[in-house]
């Protein structure tokens, strides 16, 4: 029998997260916040609406939560959450979020006889369509090993990670590394362009040499040559996801100074208005320093 899934938080991930678990077979039962939409849509491939988190709770097995931000995980998890489901139950906490946060849901999830796994995923929502998201995984490895079939209804790599903290933890890292390449790859295409470079050769070289990254495979000859920035991963969520490691580094009395810089560009960015827009938008800011206009070019 496969355990009865609850999915919490219909986002921009969640809700193709959710239909990858349908998919799969696994009774899915869900509920809405503000927008009741997403749903809607899973309850038409088959999955099951309840009016709210402690319904969906009571109705699992397993819940699965993947919200905004760390405020969002205390106020479901103390909101119902954990009096919902019941003793032996499990939860699966997905979100980008603070390590610590994690931990003190842990323990209050140890409190009552409840196991937790702590997996943020890495890829966006094309890959979450797929279900071939990675995923980095914190918590027991019993519990691990025991939800390994669920996350790979999600996911194509997961990693295993140790204790609950360390996939936030490592998530954590990736958005340092995203962030901060992403700003100063747009800086390098901004000089390439300047410097009257055919861009896709030059893209092409880089790839191959030391200078080459994913985001210089994948996000600069896609979206920041083209300045193509349609809808993707927002670019308040990459804020909030670098204020973590910002968080962090504060409370443990370590400086950062290059994501301190970093940071307080895509800060930039959001004042101007475009915290709703494709993270790589970023990219205009280095633009919009040099103040030069151009054609957009195309890529093969
Ligand atoms: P969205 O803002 O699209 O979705 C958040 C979801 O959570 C919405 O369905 C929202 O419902 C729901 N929600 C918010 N507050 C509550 C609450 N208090 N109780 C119940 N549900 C709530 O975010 P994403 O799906 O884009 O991102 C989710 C997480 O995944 C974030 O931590 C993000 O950093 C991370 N992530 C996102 C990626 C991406 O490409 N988007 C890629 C990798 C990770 P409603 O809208 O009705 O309020």
């Amino acid at each position: 029998m496969k355990e009865r899934i609850g999915f919490i938080g219909l986002g921009a991930m969640g809700k193709p997260m959710a239909l990858c678990l349908v998919k799969a077979g696994y009774p899915v039962t869900v509920t809405w916040h503000r927008n009741r939409a997403p749903a809607e849509e899973l309850e038409k491939t088959g999955a099951k609406i309840v009016p709210d988190v402690i319904s969906v709770a009571a109705a699992s097995d397993v819940v699965i939560t993947i919200l905004p931000a760390d405020p969002e995980i205390l106020e479901v998890y103390r909101g119902g959450l954990l009096d919902g489901l019941k003793k032996g139950g499990t939860c699966i906490e997905m979100t980008s979020a603070l390590p610590s946060t994690v931990k003190i849901v842990e323990q209050e999830a140890l409190s009552k006889g409840i196991g937790l796994l702590d997996a943020p995923v890495s890829g966006g929502v094309a890959r979450a369509v797929e279900g071939s998201l990675t995923i980095m995984v914190g918590g027991s490895k019993e519990l691990f090993d025991q939800c390994h079939p669920i996350l790979q209804a999600m996911g194509k790599t997961i990693f295993y990670t140790g204790e609950v903290g360390n996939g936030k933890s490592v998530k954590m890292i990736n958005q340092l590394l995203n962030a901060g390449n992403t700003l100063i790859a747009s800086e390098a295409v901004y000089l390439a362009r300047r410097m009257g470079l055919d861009l896709e050769l030059m893209c092409k070289v880089i790839n191959e040499s030391s200078g080459g990254s994913w985001i210089f495979a994948n996000n600069v000859p896609k979206s920041i040559i083209p300045e193509n920035f349609k809808p993707g991963f927002r670019l308040d969520l990459m804020k909030k996801d670098m204020d973590l490691s910002l968080e962090y580094a504060r409370q443990e009395g370590i400086v950062l100074p290059v994501m301190d810089l970093v940071s307080e560009i895509y800060q930039a960015m959001i004042n101007q208005g475009h915290g709703g827009e494709y993270y790589t938008i970023v990219s205009q800011w280095i633009k919009q320093q040099n103040r030069r206009e151009w054609q957009p070019c195309t890529m093969s």
